[in-house]
């Protein structure tokens, strides 16, 4: 028995079903089932991506399908008892594409396929509206003639409105069967000047030509692009539906529509849709006439209109899923042309899950199931109001989502002020540093010309929550920092923009926003999520206001807290840059006693916060420079207050001048050569631990050492912790217990794992720093190659936001093994950015990870994406190695299938 090919459906009847819809595309299957369920749909066949995969690697088709195609053909005409091509009841057919993944309007189509000078005079006769039969073989003649035979557009609609101009006419509408009759022999001519080729009359030879265009626009340049922006594999292919055409243009009771089975931006459960009278499937999507809404269906075609309404609500039930349908009524008679799961807002799919769970159309794990993790950015954020007008000044990364409206202004200084005085500012700079911190959080939004998704500005702005858009490179600033330009356009201190960092665009002037809002249904569906994951899921935070934020998210812990930002705060910052520049170790001593009780408030203020939940608090891990003074009027004004002269200032501000800062004197580092920095603070969060607990809160305090590349390093810093502890806790911590542990940040560290376990019981994965060292790529400098490797497709993602699995994770996945061999009871989690990204949490779930830390507006994320993970593995960790293989496996398999004629990379 020959494979087979072509999967027929109609007259009651289909070969195939939902279930097929890698095989048959998503439009295939779905063809097909709604004919099995009995719903009125043409007739027609579809062939397979199998098909599609072999002609784009072979170069031709397989054996067989000529005849397998030639017989559904035949069954076609019989069943819709017409002839392709013929001089009687001449049939046509559409001929469309399919991929299993929805790629709308990225792929090709033919409609009114079929048409020939005597099949074109037969549906003249017999529609008795000639007009309507030579508009129909003019549209063909263009579509085809542009899709499958490369001749340009626009030659067709020159040649269009020549003809209008002649005839004096404005619309397509008011020219005559003759004139469209005349049409279509000059659009021939038109492609025989511009291919060389004759226009096919024959039905057969019309139906190759379109199934190779569809199987080709598989591989066009946008299609490509859509599939790299929506993480779909190149190796899927297209699958070919030929599909008998309904025509909804046949007079006053016929008609086409769209329509959701509920309402797509709120998930009300109410029919919802468009349609027009007497029209085409192009007419309602090109926006040319206003469509009706659905209910006047009602009044115009009210037996069709009550069919729809039946055909509907079994097409929810029979897939358990808020559907969208396109429908054609053709002289009164309703057919179906496709339906598939319907797009909607975030909003809109938490209440239908949750409707639907109250209905008993699925359970709970289904509803936590269908919600697309990183949808949920829309209801946490304001964003832009989908009906404004926007303009772009400039296009970057998009860093922290969100909308924000403000006047410009370039200095974080000038920043704090002016919103102070209630205006809302937006800060726009080269690149950010801790320094420009209160800047930031007076801010509404952070733009930023430099730096990538792990930059400063970045990771400062999303633990924020703060719409941010970084490395923007089209900005050019001034030299005298009042105005900035990006492209033609120059925007100067004071001026509107607007901020869109879900998109990454900065838009000119203000434009409206949509503020969030989070309903019940979104917390009862977190709280299914909750019941089902088992990692764990913290928040990054650095303040008790942080800390609060993220409980209110549900983070159930505080996976890494930033302790550098602490010293920015008011009068902080000079008394740090008093102990950095100290020349004894008595002035640092003297400095560091001034910082302790202000970093003792924080930490008291951030475990009242987290009563009952671990906080990770990490020692101080910026390079030095980062804190010291910089221009000529910060280093006059320290000097002026620690009365020293300028001088003696800048020639310490050199001494500390590192050409590699983020590779130099930072992290762990820092407390081996200044001791007493992590003294300080190991005492300032004993001293807090021990004063909360008089109060009966809960602590259990984390110690986390940054940047450790070797198990010394650790074993020194551990025994100098210990020592607090006992000072000021008693011994063992007394009532209080801590747990001392490190990043893991490092390939070294995570090569070294065993080793570095024997001090630790905690590891914390700090991918930031693992990525930029791993790849060798500076995270504040990605942006300028990193996007060009993603469209190259080099790489598939951008590894600062999706976790490389192939090398990262490895590290990753063997430190974790190392780590738990030499101490079984280690806990191991993540707190680098990629804690919030949902296919990194899957990784970490199935590398067996207690729990992952994340910006708080990014833990329902994780949490939600935490579930999917427990529910695609069935609750149990696999181990990552076994799957590795598995894929590599499955991946030459398809690999083996995909084109040969073009290279992997695109050029
Ligand atoms: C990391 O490197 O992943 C991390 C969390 O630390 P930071 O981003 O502060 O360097
Ligand atoms: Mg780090």
């Amino acid at each position: 028995m020959p494979n087979r090919f072509v999967y027929y459906f109609g007259n009651g009847h289909a070969d195939g079903g939902r279930e097929d819809k890698a095989l048959l595309g998503g439009k295939g299957a779905n063809l097909a089932e709604m004919t099995r369920i009995g719903i009125p749909v043409p007739p027609g066949f579809t062939i397979t991506t199998e098909v599609c995969r072999l002609y784009l690697r072979d170069q031709r088709y397989p054996e067989g399908i000529t005849q397998q195609v030639a017989d559904s053909v035949r069954r076609l005409e019989s069943d819709s008892g017409k002839t392709l091509g013929g001089a009687r009841a001449p049939l046509l057919v559409s001929v469309r594409s399919g991929g299993a993944v929805s790629m709308p309007g990225m792929m090709d189509t033919i409609l009114n396929l079929g048409l020939n000078d005597v099949s074109a005079e037969a549906l003249a006769r017999e529609s008795r509206d000639a007009r309507f039969a030579y508009d129909s073989y003019r549209r063909f003649v263009q579509m085809y003639g542009e899709v499958v035979m490369g001749v340009p557009g626009r030659a067709f609609e020159q040649r269009l409105s020549a003809l209008k101009q002649e005839r004096g006419v404005e619309q397509d509408t008011d020219l005559t069967a003759d004139d469209l009759r005349g049409l279509v022999a000059g659009f021939r001519d038109l492609v025989r000047e511009h291919s060389g080729e004759r226009f096919p009359e024959d039905p057969e030879e019309q139906l190759w030509g379109a199934i190779e265009a569809v199987f080709r626009s598989w591989n066009a340049e946008r299609a490509i692009a859509y599939r790299r922006v929506h993480g779909i594999p190149d190796y899927m292919g297209t699958a070919v539906s030929v599909v008998a055409m309904a025509y909804g243009n046949m007079g006053s009771d016929s008609g086409t529509g769209v329509a959701f089975t509920r309402n797509p931006s709120t998930g009300e459960r109410e029919f919802f849709g468009e349609f027009l009278v007497n029209a085409q499937g192009e007419d309602v999507v090109a926006g040319i006439r206003t469509p009706l809404s659905i209910d006047q269906m009602a009044a115009k075609l009210p037996a069709a209109f009550e069919q729809l309404l039946v055909v509907q609500a079994k097409l929810e039930q029979h897939f358990r899923e808020m559907q969208d349908l396109e429908f054609t009524v053709e002289r009164g008679r309703l057919y179906l042309l496709q339906t598939r799961t319907g797009k909607r807002t975030a909003r809109a799919a938490v209440r239908t899950a949750v409707d639907m769970v109250a209905e008993g159309l699925i359970d709970r794990a289904e509803a936590v199931r269908r919600i697309d993790p990183k949808q949920l950015d829309q209801l946490l954020h304001p964003r832009l109001d989908p009906t404004a007008n926007v303009h772009v000044f400039v296009t970057g990364l998009p860093a922290s989502p969100g909308a924000a409206s403000g006047r410009v202004v370039f200095d974080p200084d000038v920043a704090a002020t002016r919103a102070a005085d209630g205006e809302p500012v937006i800060l726009v700079r080269e690149e950010t540093s801790p320094d420009d911190f209160h800047g930031m959080v007076a801010a509404r939004a952070v733009v930023t010309a430099r730096g990538g998704m792990t930059s400063h500005a970045a990771v400062v702005a999303r633990g924020m929550g703060k719409c941010c858009v970084v490395g923007a490179s089209g900005l050019v600033f001034d030299h005298d920092g009042t105005s900035c330009a990006a492209s033609d356009v120059t925007i100067s201190e004071g001026e509107w923009v607007t901020v869109d960092g879900t998109t990454g665009r900065v838009l000119l002037g203000e434009v409206a926003t949509v503020e969030p809002v989070l309903g019940d249904e979104f917390h009862l569906l977190m709280s299914w999520a909750d019941e089902l994951r088992t990692m764990k899921v913290r928040a990054n935070a650095d303040t008790p206001a942080d800390a609060a934020a993220a409980r209110e998210f549900g983070a159930e812990g505080i996976g890494l807290c930033r302790t550098e930002h602490m010293f920015f705060e008011g009068d902080r910052i000079q008394v740090m840059r008093e102990m950095i520049l100290a020349e004894t170790s008595a002035a640092r001593r003297a400095a560091l006693d001034r910082l302790l009780p202000m970093q003792r408030a924080d930490f008291e203020g951030i475990f009242r916060a987290m009563d009952g939940f671990p906080v990770t608090v990490r020692l101080v891990d910026p390079p030095l420079h980062e804190f010291l003074p910089r221009t000529p009027e910060e280093i006059e004004q320290f000097a002026t207050k620690a009365a020293v002269s300028p001088a003696l200032v800048t020639r310490m501000v050199e001494k500390h001048r590192e050409s590699n800062p983020m590779l130099g004197h930072r992290g762990v580092r820092l407390s081996i050569t200044y001791p007493e920095i992590a003294e300080m603070q190991a005492r300032a969060i004993f001293e807090a631990a021990a004063a909360v607990a008089a109060d009966g809160i809960r602590v259990h305090p984390e110690i986390m050492v940054p940047l450790v590349a070797d198990a010394n390093e650790l074993a020194i810093q551990r025994k100098a912790i210990v020592r607090i502890a006992d000072e000021i806790l008693g011994p063992d911590g007394g009532a209080i217990t801590y747990l001392i542990g490190t990043m893991i940040e490092l390939p070294r560290a995570a090569l070294l794992a065993g080793e570095i376990a024997q001090h630790a019981e905690f590891f914390s994965f700090g991918t930031n720093d693992l990525t930029q060292t791993t790849f060798g790529i500076s995270r504040d400098d990605a942006a300028t190659f990193l996007p060009r490797y993603i469209e190259l497709g080099i790489i598939q993602d951008d590894p600062f936001q999706v976790l490389d699995r192939a090398g990262v994770g490895q590290l990753v996945q063997m430190a974790t093994w190392e780590g738990r061999r030499r101490r079984s009871d280690l806990k191991v989690g993540i707190c680098g950015e990629h804690g919030g990204e949902p296919s990194s949490v899957a990784f970490f779930y199935e590398t067996g990870l207690d729990y992952v830390s994340c910006s708080p507006f990014r833990v329902p994320i994780a949490r939600l994406a935490a579930a999917q993970a427990a529910l695609s593995n069935g609750g149990s960790t696999r181990s990552v190695a076994e799957k590795r293989v598995h894929r590599a496996e499955s991946r030459d398999a398809e690999e083996s299938l995909v084109r040969p004629a073009k290279p992997a990379l695109k050029s």
